[in-house]
């Protein structure tokens, strides 16, 4: 979320952007420590006490502090120690602002971290936290229950919709043939990985490992997730594994193993692709081609799994954005004759759990390959694939 440009002198974001570090641990604790211990014992305690806030809340603490004392400036009020009263102005100036297209600026939770930043730099001055008091409680309250809508929740991939929007595909040759390969990789990578549109979009080829899955020696796709949404630090790997399709069209690794074969021949050479394309032999979709598959030395580790594909067949050097993977989601639906509007990136990994879920999956087993960690989040989607699983409903004798 960008700031609303805030009029602000530089010398004095400059101060605060410096100031806010120190702000945010505890400043007082900090200066009573340097009265009674040295300078080398006050820095390691400071070092400690920095590294117990995680840097995206230290960053958003900081924008949101920065963002409350412009305002502050602008109004002619003291940002600290802060009126409990203004803070609530504040705040609910803050709710009402919206963006240009309509949508409102910021979520009830942003508005919740920003009058928990304000509470933060208050705690590390020693100061009662200003939105402790009733007027801001109240308003915050008061922003829930008015924002309070159903959320407005994506339509779910199933299999069959899945085949539907396969069927889209361009057709084989020249110049569909990049988007194609591409595509079906990144709808069948979508699906049944459960990935996030952001995930799909942040692949490289060092994220793919083709290995073997040692109960039926039938190749196996390890995809190595880097970084997460639930975990920006990336400090917990996460792999994601998929067997092979019971049917070619289907296989994610023979689509992986097709997309690779394209890619390295276009990192080869560009030029080669047009001839290398219509000299294919004709495909015969039924035979699985992820058995004889081995990794491409053409290929380089940092190149982005889905790079851009123009409409001419052209490949670019960059990855496709988190909004792209949701617009091509959204244009295979359109060309299946569904609502594009219904339809967006998270609808791969809903369509996951909701498949997964009506094929009779055990919530852990969804969980695992989804990497959610709160089974309410699972259990929402099995609700929605059959209402009278677990119901007891079904057992009234009626
Ligand atoms: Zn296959």
């Amino acid at each position: 979320m960008t700031e609303p440009a805030v009029d602000l002198p530089d010398t004095v974001r400059t101060e605060l952007r410096r100031g806010i570090t120190s702000v945010l641990v505890d400043t007082a604790a900090l200066r009573n420590v340097r009265e009674r211990f040295d300078t080398e014992q006050a820095t390691t305690l400071g070092r400690y006490l920095t590294a117990s806030q995680s840097p995206n809340t230290l960053r958003a603490y900081r924008t949101d502090w920065i963002a409350w004392a412009a305002w502050c400036t602008r109004e002619n009020r003291t940002a600290l120690p802060a009126d409990p009263l203004d803070v609530a102005v504040y705040l609910a100036a803050a709710a009402d602002a919206r963006h240009a297209n309509g949508r409102h600026a910021y979520s009830p939770a942003t508005l919740e971290r920003k009058s928990a930043a304000i509470a933060a730099v208050h705690a590390a001055n020693g100061l009662p936290a200003p939105t402790r008091s009733d007027v801001v409680r109240l308003t915050l309250r008061g922003i829930r229950r008015t924002r309070r809508t159903r959320p407005h929740r994506k339509r779910p991939i199933l299999l069959h919709t899945l085949g539907e929007l396969l069927t889209g595909l361009p057709q084989p040759g020249w110049p569909g043939e990049p988007a194609r390969r591409r595509d079906t990789l990144l709808l069948l990578l979508g699906f049944a990985g459960a990935l996030r549109r952001s995930e799909l979009a942040a692949l490289r080829i060092t994220d793919i490992h083709f290995g073997t899955d040692h109960t039926t020696g039938e190749p196996l796709l390890l995809i190595h997730l880097p970084t997460t949404k639930t975990d920006p630090t990336g400090i917990t790997e996460q792999h994601v594994a998929l067997p092979r399709g019971s049917q070619a069209r289907t296989c994610p690794i023979c689509a992986c193993a097709d997309w690779l074969q394209l890619l390295a021949t276009h990192t080869e050479n560009p030029r080669n692709i047009r001839t290398w394309i219509d000299e294919l032999p004709t495909a015969e979709p039924h035979i699985h081609r992820c058995h004889s598959y081995r990794p491409d030395p053409r290929l380089t580790p940092a190149q982005p799994l889905f790079p851009a594909v123009n409409r001419h067949g052209g490949l670019g050097d960059t990855a496709l954005s988190g909004r792209a993977v949701a617009e091509i989601v959204k244009r295979y639906a359109a060309r299946a004759g569904l609502d594009p509007t219904l339809f967006s990136g998270h609808s791969l990994r809903a369509g996951f759990a909701t498949q997964a879920a009506l094929g009779g999956a055990a919530d852990r087993e969804i969980m695992r390959q989804g990497r959610w960690s709160n089974p309410r989040t699972v259990h929402r989607y099995i609700r929605t694939a059959d209402p009278l699983a677990d119901n007891a409903v079904t057992k009234l004798g009626l």
